[in-house]
């Protein structure tokens, strides 16, 4: 489960980190590994408790900095879910992400090709894409096993405690 940087990635990430002016420290290079370590999209405070296991001297602020820092230089990508802390994600392929209303996960869903935007999407005429960015909605296959099936659920008693959240 452990990933290391390996030579060349160390060497091409300090490359790009050093092309926009930042040295690559020993602090951005933990919060980076965490990073691609596990990639459950963390948010900066479950990215502070993994690097400070190794790192014990690391503040939160200083974490907060990299992943600033990290996502300037294009190595990682907020991912922001509706009122929930930003998310940070490594993968820098173009790829949409799945929600999970039961468990709360964040699932990478990559495109299948690149190329054919236009034959899903109805963009309009004469613009040019940059960007995209797909959200998905739904049970990841755990959470979905455990949803009950509509015919085998009566219809009194609908399961009123397992509604997702939705505090303002
Ligand atoms: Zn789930
Ligand atoms: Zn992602």
């Amino acid at each position: 489960m452990q990933r290391m940087l390996t030579e060349t990635e160390t060497q091409s990430y300090t490359e790009t980190i050093a092309k926009r002016g930042f040295r690559f420290t020993k602090q951005r290079q933990e919060v980076y590994q965490a990073l691609l370590e596990k990639r459950d999209h963390p948010t900066a405070i479950e990215v502070y408790s993994r690097v400070k296991a190794r790192m014990p001297s690391i503040s939160l602020a200083t974490v907060y900095n990299c992943l600033e820092t990290l996502t300037e230089c294009g190595l990682a990508k907020h991912v922001n879910i509706d009122r929930a802390p930003s998310r940070y994600c490594p993968n820098l392929e173009e790829h949409g992400h799945f929600y999970c209303e039961g468990c709360g996960a964040v699932i990478d869903v990559p495109f299948k090709s690149k190329s054919h935007l236009e034959e899903t999407w109805d963009i309009p005429k004469d613009s040019i894409v940059v960007h995209h960015e797909v959200a998905f909605r739904g049970y990841c296959p755990a959470c979905a096993k455990q949803q009950p099936t509509e015919s085998s659920q009566p219809e009194t008693e609908a399961n009123s405690q397992n509604q997702p959240q939705s505090q303002p």
